[in-house]
Parts: structure tokens; sequence; C-alpha cells
């Protein structure tokens, strides 16, 4: 059982993940405020050897801070991303820097789509992929949320990069 309260409504504006747990926390090495994670986005995401090590995958937190190493931390337990089997785009350093997980949008294929046309059509084609085949952010995404936000920050910020 889990000991969260859950938000009634989803973070997720396509409604495409589950809610999650409600619980902030401060992440013990930056100091950022930090979102609670699915069990399931940890069964999913962590490496074996990690999972070995945990008894129970309840009450993590995702820092998203991207000069920050932690991942996922709680009181007992922190973890980065050696503990986990994709690369955390988010970060500073990640190689590919994925920002849409469900259809594999990087940073660099934004970044190369935009030097040839200086557009990207990765919102329009996530956001088409969401309704068909639909997406599985909460299972194949470090957040564990819809990526949406961070895949428009992200075009934001390389559009910046190259004026
Ligand atoms: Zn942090």
């Amino acid at each position: 059982m889990s000991i969260f309260k859950f938000k009634k409504k989803s973070t997720c504006q396509s409604g495409c993940c589950s809610p999650k747990p409600k619980s902030k926390e401060n992440c013990p090495k930056c100091g950022e405020k930090a979102k609670g994670v699915l069990v399931k986005t940890l069964e999913h995401l962590l490496t074996t050897e990690s999972k070995k090590k945990l008894i129970s995958l309840e009450g993590f937190h995702y820092c998203k801070t991207p000069s920050c190493n932690i991942v996922y931390f709680r009181e007992d337990a922190l973890l980065n991303q050696k503990d986990i089997t994709v690369p955390v785009g988010l970060k500073e350093g990640a190689s590919p820097a994925t920002v849409c997980y469900c259809f594999d949008w990087t940073k660099e294929k934004i970044k190369a789509e935009l030097e040839a046309t200086g557009e990207t059509v990765a919102l329009k084609d996530i956001k088409a992929k969401m309704e068909n085949p639909g997406c599985s952010c909460e299972v194949l995404n470090p957040s564990g949320g819809c990526c949406l936000g961070d895949v428009g920050k992200a075009i934001k910020a390389l559009k910046q990069e190259m004026k």
C-alpha cells in the first residue's frame, strides 16, 4: 500500500499519466523542490543492482536541477545516473540528452532540426503520438510524468543558444 496521498487530477495536461504522489521535498544536495515519484517508475528505470540494495522503492523524489547529480532521493538513499538505466536528459552532460522517452526526442535531434529548418516538429510529433498510439511517461520518463513541459523548455533554450 502506498503511503502517499494522491491528487485528484493528474498534473499531465493530456491526462496520459496516473496521479503522482503529492509530496514535495527539497533535494538534500541542491536544495530545490523535488516531486514524488511512483514506485512503478523506479521499478522500470533503476538498474537491477540498485534495486537489490533498496528494500522498497517507496518515498523517492525526483530532482530535476540540471547541475545537481542527484536524480532520486529519500531519507536513507541517494541515487544518481549510474543507478538508472536511461540517460537522464535534463541533467548537465547527459548524452544523448533525451527529453521525450516515449517517442525518442533528444536535444541533439531537436537541435539538428532547428539548424536545418529553423523549426522543430518535436511538439507536434509528440502531441500527435500521445493521441495515437499513446504514451508511457510514467514508466519511461525518469520524472514519471509528461515530457511536454520539458520539451518546450529545451526548444526555447536551444533557440536561445543558436541566436
Ligand atoms: Zn538536486
